[in-house]
């Protein structure tokens, strides 16, 4: 992508109808590097978010112990391939980097096909496909190769190189704060470890930059916080030097897997029931489309750290389809094809939308609380706009007033009437215009 698109990028409102293609460019952009949870590929990655967003690279150490954990060492791969007895590449490294084990230890071997085929890993179901397979903490070495061609491969003398070093270096990850008037944080976390896949990593990157670009041009209640790391080793490590900063994170949203055709997915932080949990619900079931609720559970990206008991943030994670449901899942199939503009771009405003409530989600006062106070002398009931949805307004109206002791929230009030969200905001708006509403002041300002 050129600086004149990344320049454009930023200028871009987000409704515009070219944020899908200005995401889907990004994840083109991003799909030929050969990431993993250390070296060049995630460095070059962290490289290109940074020609958008002023993100902070930090660099960790081999051998850094992180909790229960150890930094790893650095990874880093120039090529590889499987020869045949003629010399021709029948398995090459340099047409999908998918083809070697992520990991893999450097080797320069003769095999026969029967030694060979102990270290080649395929997709019977799939025989099109490559897997993608990694050997982070185990030291050996592979290849991935559709079945198709596994099957296609003659008795012959291979020779299997991989040109791959396995050496003391630093686990890289980015980290961006977008500070806002409070010091109060929501955390937007996104792994981009995995090479050239797409939903699985590339689709949560680029959205997470994108917002971050937009929020970066807004002034925002809360500040925001977005990582970019390996996932699991990342989060820990991220964790393990950021304690300090935890008691700041007020909600949090994991992002993964959110560029298919799919429709959304929440997993539920381990609280359940936190504010996160209810904005996501709540937007998820006013919109006219399908989508799925899950409970937590300790599976699956890095809420399962964010979410350890130590930490127990409010943590949830944004999906599609999520991990393992669809079967492009850790495939080749996961391609550009795979994720949509359209899914980006949707994902994108859905994300724009949570944070939107989340900003607007105070707690009120009703400064007339001994009874109703008479609405039609102050003009409220014929400002309430069109008559199809005047009855709708007042509703709203009669149950912020009467919610308003200071205790509940606006996304409280929203989700006892039933009503949306944005209706009972606008409601409060217009009686704290009227000087019958005034925001209650919460503990972080007393
Ligand atoms: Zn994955």
């Amino acid at each position: 992508m050129t600086a004149g698109t990344t320049i454009s990028a930023a200028r871009i409102a987000p409704d515009s109808p070219e944020i899908g293609q200005l995401l889907h460019s990004f994840v083109s952009e991003l799909y030929p590097i050969c990431r993993s949870i250390t070296g060049n590929g995630l460095r070059e990655t962290l490289r290109r978010i940074g020609e958008r967003i002023p993100v902070q690279i930090h660099e960790v150490p081999t051998g850094t112990q992180v909790y229960d954990w150890t930094v790893p060492r650095e990874w880093n791969i120039r090529d590889a391939w499987v020869k045949n007895s003629r010399g021709e590449r029948v398995i090459d490294f340099q047409r999908s980097n998918l083809h070697v084990v992520n990991y893999s230890i450097p080797v320069r071997k003769t095999l026969s096909l029967r030694e060979l085929k102990e270290h080649l890993h395929s997709l019977p179901d799939y025989p099109d496909r490559i897997p993608y397979r990694t050997s982070y903490y185990r030291e050996t070495w592979g290849f991935c190769v559709g079945q198709r061609d596994l099957d296609g491969l003659p008795e012959d003398d291979y020779e299997a190189v991989i040109n791959s070093s396995l050496a003391d270096g630093h686990l890289s990850y980015g980290e961006l704060l977008v500070p806002g008037e409070s010091s109060e944080e929501i955390l937007i976390s996104a792994h981009c470890c995995h090479p050239s896949l797409c939903n699985d990593n590339l689709s949560g990157v680029a959205v997470a930059c994108f917002l971050a670009q937009t929020l970066a041009s807004q002034t925002c209640r809360y500040s925001y916080r977005f990582l970019f790391i390996p996932g699991t080793i990342g989060s820990i490590t991220w964790l393990s030097r950021n304690e300090h900063v935890v008691p700041l994170i007020k909600h949090g949203l994991v992002l993964a897997c959110v560029g298919d055709r799919g429709g959304f997915s929440y997993k539920k932080s381990r609280r359940g029931d936190a504010e996160i949990d209810r904005a996501v619900q709540h937007l998820l079931k006013h919109s006219s489309a399908p989508y799925k609720v899950r409970e937590f559970s300790p599976y699956g990206y890095d809420e399962r750290q964010y979410c350890s008991p130590g930490f127990n943030l409010p943590v949830g994670c944004l999906n599609r389809t999520p991990h393992g449901e669809f079967s492009e899942y850790h495939t080749s199939a996961d391609n550009l094809d795979f994720v949509s503009a359209d899914a980006l771009a949707g994902t994108f405003r859905k994300c724009l939308e949570i944070f939107d409530l989340l900003e607007r989600n105070h707690c009120y006062l009703n400064l007339n609380p001994k009874c109703e106070p008479q609405l039609g002398k102050r003009g409220l009931y014929r400002e309430l706009g069109g008559q199809s949805d005047a009855q709708i307004r007042e509703m709203a109206i009669l149950w912020v007033l009467n919610l308003s002791d200071g205790q509940n929230s606006l996304l409280d009030v929203a989700e006892r009437s039933g009503l949306r969200f944005d209706v009972i905001h606008q409601a409060a708006a217009s009686l704290e215009r009227h000087g019958l509403l005034t925001p209650a002041r919460n503990q972080e300002e007393l």
